[in-house]
């Protein structure tokens, strides 16, 4: 576990993609739950910081690919709180769409990875998020709609604490500040338009799914991202 703000911890069982969480007191609500097998290990790390499975209010899932909502329906079992996605992942959530049609050989390989090799079973249930639902024990925090990646790719705004988590919808993988990686992406265009969406939220500190969070100036980061990406040729 990593502290990374006063109220934010980054959990280190995740590997190549990340989970956090925020810890008011000893309410906690966990952003992302990685692969398939996680669901010991997140609550070992929060256990260290004296977080029980009946501090956890919420569980908050970025978006359906079972790298960030793998270990859901393990940890949900365990759990009194209740698992929330944004309604435009619900159905792939659950099992009861299809994962996007995979257009690429990379994905083609990590739906057969999540089928084959993870066993990723869905969770049982979940509920839907819009931009006006509130979470439990955490009234301040704002899902924003950042689609794209997926369609029900959301982010976390924690105005408290200034801290956005955002999912895939940016990767600061090998600490560089990018869009989502295309072959894993449904619409990049949709995904560029969320990346100026996020560009106006207030926030100094970034979550992603991939990569290290960036501590301090992150806004400015992403818009000096916007601009690089303008100025390519098309
Ligand atoms: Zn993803």
């Amino acid at each position: 576990m990593k502290k990374l703000k006063d109220t934010v911890y980054m959990l280190e069982s995740g590997r190549f993609v990340n989970m956090y969480a925020i810890v008011h007191g000893k309410s906690a609500v966990i952003i992302d739950t990685g692969t398939p097998g996680k669901a010991n290990d997140i609550l070992d790390e929060l256990s260290a910081i004296r977080v029980k499975p009946c501090d956890i209010e919420a569980v908050i899932i970025t978006h359906a690919h079972p790298d960030h909502a793998g270990s859901s329906g393990a940890l949900l079992a365990r759990l009194y709180a209740k698992l929330y996605i944004h309604e435009g992942d619900l159905g792939v959530l659950l099992g009861k769409e299809p994962f996007p049609k995979p257009h690429y050989l990379l994905e083609k390989l990590s739906v057969f990875v999540t089928t084959h090799v993870w066993k990723y079973k869905p969770p049982a249930e979940a509920v839907a998020l819009d931009e006006s639902s509130l979470i439990p024990g955490f009234p301040g925090l704002k899902i924003i709609h950042t689609p794209g990646h997926t369609p029900g790719c959301l982010s976390v705004l924690d105005p408290e604490s200034g801290t956005l988590f955002c999912g895939d919808a940016l990767n600061n993988r090998s600490d560089k500040l990018t869009g989502p990686l295309k072959y894993f992406t449904g619409d990049m265009d949709q995904a560029w338009r969320s990346i100026e969406k996020i560009s106006a939220l207030p926030f100094n500190t970034l979550c992603p799914g991939h990569g290290n969070s960036i501590p301090e100036g992150a806004q400015q980061k992403v818009k000096d991202l916007l601009t690089g990406n303008r100025q390519k040729p098309k």
